[in-house]
């Protein structure tokens, strides 16, 4: 039963793959948690206990592989899900975000009537690097109304200072494992 994987059953699921994609970056790959079923499943419902501590009322989750982890507890939780999209995808009037990268720019974009008024938001996304993604992410659903002070990971790399960048901006954050290094 999936109850009876640890955390460290759950890590030695997720592969490593040196230098991609770029040299000297350890990616962290979920391909292989989200394989297995019962560690897809554990997975999702220790970020579910995390985000149903936090008060979660709604899940976002940012494109693509955030739509994965934060869907499913969105599901276990029986809350709704705002998908926190790339440029250009949505079909309705937009709110977005520029934000910087290690190398260049990137931006987000919601629909700004997927958040009711004041409600409690929870972030969840596979992986916090250096935390300029979910920090943006925070920013863009506080612009649209929302309270946002959770965001939910499977995956910290504590060596690039993405907790602290988030705590910075009043977000505390959650993760289920730890891994040394970039
Ligand atoms: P950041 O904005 O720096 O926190 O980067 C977060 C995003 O980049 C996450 O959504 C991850 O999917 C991806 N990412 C960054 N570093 C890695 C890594 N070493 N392995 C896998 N994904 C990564």
């Amino acid at each position: 039963m999936s109850a009876d994987l640890s955390v460290d059953d759950l890590k030695a699921l997720v592969r490593t793959v040196p230098d991609f994609p770029h040299r000297g970056i350890q990616f962290r790959d979920i391909t292989t948690l989200l394989s297995h079923p019962q560690g897809f499943a554990a997975s999702v419902r220790h970020l579910a206990r995390f985000a149903s501590e936090a008060g979660a009322q709604k899940i976002a989750g940012m494109e693509a592989r955030g739509f994965i982890f934060g869907a499913a507890v969105a599901v276990e939780l029986g809350i709704g899900f705002l998908p926190v999209r790339k440029p250009g995808k949505l079909p309705v009037e937009i709110i977005g975000i520029d934000y910087d990268l290690e190398y260049g720019q990137d931006r987000l974009e919601i629909d700004p009537g997927a958040v009711n008024p004041g409600e409690t938001i929870v972030i969840v996304d596979d992986l916090i690097a250096t935390g300029g993604t979910a920090r943006a992410t925070a920013q863009l659903l506080r612009k649209a109304g929302a309270e946002v002070g959770h965001a939910v990971f499977v995956i910290d790399l504590p060596d690039l200072g993405g907790a602290d960048t988030l705590r910075a901006a009043d977000v505390a954050v959650h993760a289920l494992m730890h891994f040394d290094g970039e």
